[in-house]
């Protein structure tokens, strides 16, 4: 391939918390970089995933969805999807084809507007929903905002997924290689893991965790003498009594969270892990600055 003719170019994910942006850039990269779950505000961070097409390659930005919010960690998160959106050369805004949609996307589209980044929508979900029912949505948005284009996608089932490709990396300029071939994400691999806790805590707790859990992976240690690596996590808490529902009957709940987990972890490692897990509180470290920068969310 001729290097001069080489396109590549940032794209922001762009959306309401549970539209399935994550579920997106997964379905994308065709492996699971970016935590996904039924409750708002799985994704904190700002995720970068490569995605290399012959001729060029896509930098898909996934970020924490955009809502209004109070404390710290809200404010870190929404700063994370504001940022993301500046200087890249495309947003695809998300949505999806749940209830009453336009209202629900004031605010990302009121960003999208101020950002004055050229934009794609890509209406996803349509597994749950019919054609019928599509146009009028896709013309409801077309007057919003001047989108390049509408494209009709499921994350879950991959539907319309190559077709949104195909708009997204035909708008990219010619630019220079970011990434070698076989990379598919900046993020260290202690990160995805510690994340990969994260999301079976989502995933095998009720409401009340999720929000104040945050996972620090302390120990990664490859044996080089056997296929294996070692792994020690720590869940932070806010509460004590969390910790209870955590631990489980007999150590019965955390048990299963390290089996998930450590399943998830093996596939994304190629090898085998062992997993240990172990409980601690903070109290109330999502309203501290301090512990959002020692949680390494700054
Ligand atoms: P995010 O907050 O925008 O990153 O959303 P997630 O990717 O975490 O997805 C939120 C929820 O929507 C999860 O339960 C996903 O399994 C679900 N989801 C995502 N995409 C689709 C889809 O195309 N169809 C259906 N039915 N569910 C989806
Ligand atoms: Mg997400």
């Amino acid at each position: 391939m001729n290097e001069t003719s080489f396109r590549s170019g940032f794209i922001a994910l762009l959306g309401r918390p549970n539209v399935g942006k994550s579920t997106l850039l997964n379905r994308i990269l065709g492996q699971k970089i970016a935590i996904t779950s039924s409750k708002p505000q799985t994704t904190r961070n700002r995720i970068l995933g490569v995605h290399h097409f012959p001729g060029g390659q896509a930098l898909f930005l996934d970020t924490p969805g955009l809502h209004r919010g109070q404390g710290a960690l809200n404010r870190f998160m929404v700063n994370q999807a504001v940022a993301a959106c500046q200087g890249v050369d495309l947003v695809v805004m998300l949505t999806d084809v749940d209830g009453d949609l336009l209202s629900k996307d004031e605010y990302s589209l009121d960003l999208l507007k101020k950002s004055g980044c050229p934009a794609v929508l890509a209406i996803n979900k349509i597994d749950r929903t019919s054609p019928q029912k599509l146009l009028p949505v896709m013309q409801d948005y077309a007057r919003q905002f001047p989108f390049q284009d509408i494209v009709p996608v499921s994350a879950l089932t991959g539907d319309g997924v190559d077709n949104l490709l195909e708009v997204v990396c035909g708008k990219l300029p010619h630019g220079p290689r970011y990434y070698p071939d076989d990379v598919i994400t900046d993020l260290p691999e202690r990160f995805i893991v510690a994340e990969m806790v994260r999301e079976q805590l989502l995933e095998q707790t009720g409401q009340e965790i999720p929000y104040g859990v945050a996972v620090a992976v302390e120990r990664f240690e490859e044996r080089t003498d056997r296929d294996l690596i070692m792994i020690d996590a720590v869940i932070y808490l806010e509460r004590e009594s969390h910790k209870r529902i955590v631990i489980g009957k007999g150590g019965a709940k955390i048990k299963e969270i390290g089996r998930a987990a450590r399943l998830q972890i093996e596939n994304l490692l190629g090898c085998q892990v062992f997993l240990d897990l172990f409980v601690k509180v903070r109290k109330n470290w999502t309203r501290s600055e301090h512990r959002l920068r020692e949680f390494g969310y700054h």
